[in-house]
């Protein structure tokens, strides 16, 4: 099937940029870029400060509000941690999790990832799963072999149904914030493994509807490249996500 036939998903990851002030700035300004461009999802996921202003901001809009992590329990003694719960009241309704920063500073694991996924779809949030490998691993050639183990195992226990739910984001950790970018093929034939171990978990339909975006610095110049390819449906965007000019021509090349 080609990509064409899913839905591509344009998701901004703000990290820890934007005071709520300039959280309202910016979402006015990206809001004024993109309003009426329907042929996409369109997703800002913000610092949680930024949450209310920002979904205040985005009402009735076509864009929608997304966190960038979640806790696994619904509630109780976890200092610094926010629940799912938490985050619906607050008007999100998508939620990033196992995002390699995560990873590589907060000690999130292949089985915390499948936690909090778990947990996000438990209270009806769209998870968008981030899985990807570093560059030693793509030198070794075992790029395939991480990348299937992340996602099979963010998905260990989710339901045929959850499924609808979930997003996976091919981010390859060398191409986050770097400049540097997977090529469209490179990215491509990943979003392809990724794919066919949904399909062997889930049946060959399933595999087909999966929505999977790349991540690594996906910009205003070459979204539309990577965006053609078959196996890539949207983006998970960081820096690009920033500039709302970048971020609305990266929207219009998903139309
Ligand atoms: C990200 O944060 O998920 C990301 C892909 O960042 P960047 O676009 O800046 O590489």
């Amino acid at each position: 099937m080609s990509s064409r036939r899913r839905r591509n998903v344009i998701a901004g990851n703000w990290k820890m940029n934007m005071t709520p002030s300039a959280a309202k700035e910016l979402i006015t300004d990206i809001y004024a870029k993109v309003k009426g461009k329907k042929g996409c999802d369109v997703v800002v996921c913000v610092p949680y400060v930024d949450i209310p202003t920002v979904a205040q901001a985005v009402k009735g809009t076509i864009i929608k509000v997304g966190a960038q992590n979640v806790h696994f329990a619904p509630k109780g003694a976890y200092t610094g941690e926010i629940s799912a719960e938490m985050l619906k009241e607050c008007g999100v309704q998508y939620v990033i999790v196992g995002h390699s920063e995560r990873r590589q500073y907060f000690g999130e694991t292949d089985e915390t990832v499948n936690l909090r996924a778990k947990a996000a779809l438990e209270a009806g949030l769209t998870v968008i799963v981030c899985v990807g490998e570093l560059l030693s691993e793509r030198e070794s050639g075992i790029t395939s072999e991480v990348v299937s183990r992340q996602t099979k195992l963010a998905l260990q226990g989710v339901s045929e149904e959850q499924l609808k739910n979930v997003i996976i984001a091919y981010e390859p950790v060398w191409a986050i914030g770097t400049g540097k970018t997977a090529t469209n093929e490179e990215a491509d034939e990943v979003c392809g493994i990724i794919r066919s171990v949904v399909a062997a978990k889930y049946g060959k339909q399933a595999g087909k509807q999966m929505i999977i975006q790349y991540g690594g610095s996906m910009n205003a110049k070459n979204a539309a490249g990577l965006l053609s390819m078959d196996n890539i449906d949207g983006g998970l965007i960081g820096g690009a996500s920033l500039k709302a000019e970048d971020f609305a021509v990266i929207v219009e090349a998903a139309q």
